[in-house]
């Protein structure tokens, strides 16, 4: 199903798509920016409620706010000093973040008015979007052909595939930018959520929060998230990452292979019993704590998004790998297919 959800600045006409499942989940995704902007899963009393922050108009999306729900893109997170160097050539990126690019850069995906088609696969309801980023754009090299597809499947799953082609060297990094809360959408702080993810290792940034180049082990450090564990039990440690960080905002090495669909995280609240199970084809998955929210910005139902009401599972390539040869490579050349698949599937405990 497809509404008028209103028009850019510049004019352009956007919608907005409700796809359900049998069981009654829902989805609301806009072709701007492909935001997700309210998902309707049950807790364990079997009551619906939105578990994602966000705005229920476009005027919301429009002004300055931290990719809710977002598709980030050309590159998600950050590459440092906007620059890197691909074939011996150094290209320059926007910077928006400090000294850094992040998430694409001023106008990156998360802003861009998607072609968007409604498809009607077996077992569930999905939107496929496409954009086509021309050479140039944010500074990347190349021509970028992107598809990306969110189906809501009847496992209670939100299914995020990403397809993308170019026609000159470049690097790219696509991620979905949700802010989750599980109790009740964003009203109240997600430090009692208790959380797993499946990751022997992460990697520690500097003040800036870029990766210093290691794969540090979790182990016996407030990063360890091996064993279920509530968000809020370490995360004011006097540790030099967790400080760095301002709570949590890094990356982990999800165990196991990147390339295939395999199991990242776990979110448990225990409040609703509502859990959210994340797997991905990607190497690693930023755990942000929402600590840059800082109650300037109101959202849905009137609610005041302050620090830390919201959390992030982004699956993607880790940051800055542009400019760190010995993390996986994020160069796509023409020929090459970039794909990915992300599930976030919804379950009650
Ligand atoms: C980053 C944070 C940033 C947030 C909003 C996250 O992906 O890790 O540092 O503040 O996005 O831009």
């Amino acid at each position: 199903m497809k509404q008028a959800f209103g028009r850019t600045p510049d004019g352009a006409t956007t919608d907005l798509y409700t796809l359900s499942n049998a069981a009654g989940m829902r989805a609301q995704i806009t072709n701007y920016g492909g935001i997700v902007t309210s998902l309707l899963v049950p807790d364990r009393a079997g009551r619906f409620g939105d578990v994602v922050l966000g705005f229920e108009r476009i005027d919301g999306y429009l002004k300055k706010h931290p990719y809710f729900g977002a598709i980030c893109g050309r590159y998600a997170n950050r590459i440092a000093g906007g620059r890197f160097h691909l074939d011996g050539i150094e290209y320059t990126l926007a910077r928006n973040d400090g000294d850094n690019h992040l998430h694409g850069g001023i106008r990156g995906f998360d802003k861009l008015v998607w072609q968007s088609t409604e498809l009607a696969p077996m077992g569930g309801a999905a939107l496929r979007l496409a954009c086509s980023s021309p050479a140039g754009d944010e500074g990347y090299p190349g021509k970028l052909d992107v598809m990306v597809t969110y189906t809501v499947t009847d496992a209670n799953e939100l299914r995020i595939e990403y397809v993308a082609t170019t026609d000159a060297d470049t690097v790219l990094n696509l991620s979905h930018h949700g802010y989750f809360n599980l109790a009740d959408g964003g009203e109240s702080e997600v430090l009692g959520h208790e959380l797993l993810i499946d990751a022997a290792r992460f990697l520690p940034v500097d003040a800036a929060l870029i990766p210093t180049g290691e794969l540090r082990a979790a182990q016996g450090t407030p990063m360890d998230f091996t064993r279920g564990t509530a968000i809020g039990a370490r995360i004011d440690a006097t540790d030099e990452q967790l400080v760095h960080g301002r709570g949590y905002d890094h990356t982990w090495v999800v165990n196991g292979a990147p390339g295939q669909l395999r199991f990242a995280a776990r979110v448990h609240a225990p409040a609703t019993g509502r859990v959210m199970e994340v797997f991905t084809t990607e190497p690693g998955v930023q755990f942000y704590t929402g600590n840059f929210l800082d109650g300037t910005v109101t959202g849905k139902r009137g609610a005041v998004y302050r620090r830390r009401y919201g959390l992030c599972l982004e699956c993607q390539h880790f940051p800055d790998s542009p400019n760190q040869p010995q993390f996986p490579t994020t160069v796509l050349r023409p020929g090459q297919r970039y794909t990915q698949t992300t599930v976030y599937r919804f379950s009650v405990a």
